[in-house]
């Protein structure tokens, strides 16, 4: 029988602007879907066995946090990038985004070493990135947009080995500069989506829970599920980012 085992990583430390609605979001649309699946917690100090974990969440974490996770997570590092090289899937959030390249480099200058996973680094900057998102991601053929709300101090800057999530075309993005957002790398994507990203973005969640199957070989059918809500939500972000008001505030920047 198809079944997938959703890891949760350190769902009391990593979690901000609501990133803990990503694996509610996962574990309903499975449910929805008929999909059977595990949902497994993993705090700081338990072994992680990756072999066994078809899907990991990492939600977003403040530098403490990143910290926390890097040293918890680092003696396990290579045993991730085997999964990884794999095709494990991976969804990341901001600063757990960030943990999964070379470094991440604080507005102090303390350069905090991340795992190395990701052919990407950050550094900090002054001014925070704050404010409702919309890009349009190629994971899709039509591109297809994806909205959130971003708030970083951090402008990430990938190196060849990996690609962006997608093109901004409003908002921030990576760095505020190259108009890229997030990486992804074989199942491994990165964000700065928040907000919760996937409850108004569905068809993401779908790619997730696909590429979990496929991860293992399996087969399953997913059914046409009514999205006239999530539809809903996802056209309200985008509109919100076209109200003069939003764009007089996001001007600010
Ligand atoms: N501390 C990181 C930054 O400010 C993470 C922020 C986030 O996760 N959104 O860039």
């Amino acid at each position: 029988m198809v079944k997938i085992n959703i890891y949760y990583l350190y769902p009391d430390h990593l979690n901000l602007y609501g990133d803990r609605g990503n694996i509610i979001a996962l574990c309903r649309r499975a449910g929805w879907h008929g999909l059977p699946f595990n949902l497994v917690s993993v705090h700081p100090g338990d072994r992680i066995n990756f072999a066994k974990c078809d899907l990991l969440f990492m939600g977003s974490g403040q530098e403490y946090e990143q910290k926390m996770a890097v040293n918890a997570l680092k003696e396990r590092r290579d045993a991730l990038l085997e999964a990884v090289e794999r095709g494990m899937v991976i969804l990341a959030i901001g600063g757990s985004y960030q943990l999964l390249g070379r470094y991440y480099t604080t507005v102090r200058g303390v350069r905090l070493p991340g795992l190395d996973i990701l052919d990407l680094h950050t550094e900090a900057g002054r001014k925070r990135m704050i404010g409702n998102i919309v890009i349009r991601s190629a994971l899709w053929d039509p591109p297809r947009t994806l909205v959130g709300f971003e708030n970083h101090a951090g402008r990430t800057h990938l190196g060849p080995s990996v690609k962006p999530l997608g093109e901004v075309i409003h908002g921030h993005g990576n760095n505020g500069a190259d108009k890229t957002e997030g990486a992804v790398y074989n199942n491994v994507i990165g964000t700065y989506l928040h907000g919760a990203l996937l409850p108004k973005n569905p068809w993401l969640t779908d790619y997730l829970l696909q590429k979990a199957i496929a991860y293992r070989s399996q087969q399953f059918a997913f059914k046409s599920l009514d999205e006239s809500m999530e539809l809903q939500a996802h056209r309200a972000a985008i509109q919100l980012t076209r109200s003069p008001w939003h764009k007089l505030r996001s001007s600010r920047f």
